[in-house]
């Protein structure tokens, strides 16, 4: 159920606490209501992220404009097209095929799209991510320069979801010391780190995060009909 409009006012409240200044919150606001994200924005709150592009699209049209919106999910190619025109970040993107087509609608846009590259690093065996070899010969490969709409402005991973938090650790350190190899090649506008979520943006925020991603410690748990 969503939290009550004062608890997602405190929890907001407490999460800034928690965090350096450095490191960007994103509330993932999917599942809830426009109703539970306007609470947030009076409280201040501007960067909202949501995984699927319908949604997205329906909230963007009711809610303030200076809102940033994020897309953090899986995205498949074919819904690009409805969120170009105004995405923010696109946290997932997992294919040179994505990126391609990320570039033509960015481009039919007349925008850039800032964009992180989806690390595969947790144990399971998730369909969705770059690994470490992909990565390395798509970087040494400067293909991505010929993406003149899409920036990448770093990397977004996440961790296996377990209770062993040594593991979890480790996974968040690899991917930041993934993302310390990448820098360089990079250029300076690869700087977002985007990992931790609500059971483990702690951890990932020790291990070198500049964004976390957080949804039910905000808006309390989701119901999926
Ligand atoms: C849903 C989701 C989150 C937020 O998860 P919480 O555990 O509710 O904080 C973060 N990242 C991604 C990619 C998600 O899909």
């Amino acid at each position: 159920m969503t939290a009550s409009d004062q608890e997602i006012i405190s929890n907001l409240s407490n999460i800034r606490k928690a965090i350096p200044p450095h490191v960007t919150l994103v509330a993932v606001s999917k599942t809830h209501a426009a109703e539970a994200v306007e609470v947030a924005y009076q409280a201040g709150q501007r960067v909202f992220g949501e995984n699927k592009v319908q949604e997205m699209e329906v909230k963007f049209t009711i809610l303030p404009k200076d809102i940033e919106w994020h897309l953090i999910g899986h995205l498949q190619s074919n819904k690009v097209k409805y969120i170009a025109p105004f995405v923010t970040l696109i946290h997932g993107v997992d294919s040179e095929k994505l990126l391609e087509e990320i570039q033509k609608r960015a481009a039919t846009n007349n925008r850039v799209i800032d964009v992180l590259l989806q690390i595969h690093i947790g144990e399971e065996e998730s369909k969705f991510g770059f690994d470490e070899v992909e990565l390395n010969e798509f970087i040494a490969s400067k293909r991505w320069t010929n993406f003149q709409n899409v920036k990448i402005r770093g990397l977004m991973g996440m961790a296996s979801f377990t209770e062993n938090k040594t593991q979890v650790r480790n996974e968040f350190r690899s991917l930041k010391m993934t993302f310390e190899n990448a820098k360089p090649l990079m250029g300076s506008s690869f700087d977002i780190l985007s990992m931790g979520m609500s059971g483990d943006y702690q951890l990932a925020i020790e291990e070198g995060s500049t964004m976390v991603r957080i949804g039910s410690s905000i808006f309390g748990a989701r119901e999926y009909h």
